[in-house]
C-alpha cells in the first residue's frame, strides 16, 4: 500500500548533506563553498580533541575553538559564545558533536545569522531541524526559526565510532522516537512517512551490527543514515505525547535526554496504538511482534537499552506530579490525554514493565 494522502503540505529545508566515512576532510571546501573564510569551531569540553582536529583540517579558515557546549543549551553560554564569535570576526560556525553542540551552533546562528556547518557525532538529529531548545533559570523553552536551520551537514561515520555503546543505543532510540511520532503527526506528508519508515528500518538493520562491533563503519553509516532521516522528520512535522513526556521528565526532574527517550518510546507508542492502528502498523511490520509498543519494547530489550525510569533517578513519589505536569498544556496527540491512563503509563515505565497495549 502506498502512503498516499488526499491532502497534504510538504515543506523541505534547503540543506546540503554530504555523507560518507572520512567526509570531514571536506570541511574546508564546504566553508569556502558557503563563501566563508573565518570559521569558529564548536564542541563540548569532552570533544575538544575532535574540535582541534577540525581546526587543523580548516587551517587558516579556522579563527578559533569554543569548547564549552553544554546539555540543554543554557542561554548564558550561548550569549558568551555568540559574543566570542563576533569578537573573532567569525563568518560561520562548524559544530562538531551531539545535540548539545549543534544546539550551541543554532543559538549562535539565532543571535548572529551566521551560517552553520554541522558534523553530528550522535544520532539525536538536531542538525536536520529548525528547532532550538534553550534553558534559562532552570526552564527549558523551544523556538522554531529558519535562522536556526543548519545550511550544511557532514555525516561522517568515522566520528560516531567513539560513541560509547550505551549512548549509541539510547541515542538511536531518541532518533527512532522522531520517526515513530512522525507516523501519526497531524501535518505529516507521504514524504515524511517514507522517511520515517526508512529511518526505522535503518536502525533495525544497522543497530544490531553496531552493537556486535561498534567500530563497524558500514553499520555506523547505516545508523547515521537513519539519524538523518529521523531528524528530518522531526524538522518537518509536529511531535506528540512521547516528546511531551520526555520534555516534562527532562525539564522538571532533570532526567537525562536520550535515556528518557529510550525508556518512554515503547510506552507512548503503546498508548497511541489503538487510536491510530493503521498508521502504527508499519512499526509492527518492521520490528516484528504483536503490537507496535511491544515491538519497540522487544527491540529495546534486545539492544540492552535502559527500560526503567527508576534506573534514571526518578522516584516513585514523583510519578503523580509527573502525570499532572504532562497533562498540562498537552501537545496534540492522536489519543486524548487521560490523566489516569498517563499515570499508569508512567508507573509501567518507572518499573521497566512492558507497555500496556
Ligand atoms: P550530547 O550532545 O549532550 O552529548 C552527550 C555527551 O556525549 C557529550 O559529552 C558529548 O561530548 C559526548 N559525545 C557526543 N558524541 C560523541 C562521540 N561520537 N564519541 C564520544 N563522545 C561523544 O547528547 P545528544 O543526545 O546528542 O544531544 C542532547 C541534546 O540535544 C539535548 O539538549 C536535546 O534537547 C537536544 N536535541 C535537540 C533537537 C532539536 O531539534 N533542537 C533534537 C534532538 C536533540
Amino acid at each position: 500500500m502506498s502512503h498516499f494522502q488526499d491532502t497534504f503540505v510538504a515543506q523541505s529545508a534547503a540543506v546540503r548533506v554530504r555523507f560518507g566515512a572520512g567526509v570531514r576532510h571536506s570541511v574546508a571546501e564546504e566553508i569556502r563553498a558557503l563563501g566563508c573564510r573565518r570559521a569558529l569551531i564548536l564542541s563540548t569540553p569532552q570533544q575538544v580533541t575532535t574540535a582541534q582536529e577540525f581546526a587543523d583540517l580548516c587551517g587558516p579558515l579556522a579563527v578559533g575553538i569554543y569548547s564549552n557546549a553544554t546539555m540543554h543549551t543554557p542561554v548564558d553560554i550561548s550569549d558568551a559564545a555568540a559574543a566570542y564569535a563576533v569578537q573573532l570576526g567569525a563568518d560561520c560556525v562548524v559544530a562538531v558533536g551531539g545535540g548539545s553542540t549543534t544546539g550551541l551552533g543554532k543559538a549562535i546562528a539565532y543571535r548572529t545569522d551566521l551560517p552553520q556547518i554541522v558534523v553530528p557525532t550522535t544520532y539525536a538529529g538536531s542538525e536536520a531541524t529548525p528547532i532550538l531548545g534553550q534553558t534559562e533559570n532552570g526552564r527549558k523553552s523551544t523556538l522554531t526559526s529558519p535562522k536556526v536551520q543548519p545550511e550544511v551537514i557532514l555525516y561522517d561515520a568515522e566520528l560516531v565510532r567513539t560513541l560509547p555503546v550505551g549512548m549509541t543505543v539510547t541515542s538511536a532510540l531518541n532518533a527512532m522516537a522522531h520517526a515513530a511520532e512522525g507516523l501519526y503527526a497531524q501535518n505529516r506528508s507521504p514524504i515524511s512517512t517514507l522517511m520515517a519508515l526508512e529511518g526505522l528500518r535503518a536502525f533495525r538493520d544497522g543497530l544490531p551490527n553496531v552493537m556486535a562491533n561498534p567500530h563497524d563503519l558500514t553499520a555506523r553509516g547505516e545508523t547515521l543514515y537513519g539519524a538523518w532521516l529521523c531528524g528530518t522528520v522531526l524538522g518537518q512535522v509536529g511531535m506528540a505525547l512521547h516528546h511531551k513526556l520526555c520534555h516534562t521528565l527532562g525539564g522538571s526532574f532533570d532526567l537525562p535526554h536520550a535515556e528518557t527517550h529510550a525508556v518512554i518510546l515503547a510506552h507512548a507508542i503503546g498508548y497511541n496504538a489503538a487510536a491510530v492502528p493503521d498508521l502504527l502498523a508499519p512499526i509492527t511490520q518492521i520490528f516484528g511482534g504483536t503490537s507496535p509498543g511491544q515491538a519497540i519494547y522487544d527491540f529495546a530489550v534486545k539492544m540492552k537499552a535502559p527500560l526503567a525510569l527508576r534506573d534514571l533517578g526518578l522516584k516513585e513519589t514523583d510519578l503523580d506530579r509527573a502525570a499532572d505536569l504532562a497533562t498540562q498544556n498537552p501537545y496534540w496527540n492522536p489519543r486524548p490525554i487521560d490523566r489516569n491512563a498517563l499515570r499508569q503509563l508512567l508507573q509501567a515505565a518507572w518499573a521497566g514493565d512492558a507497555p500496556a497495549v
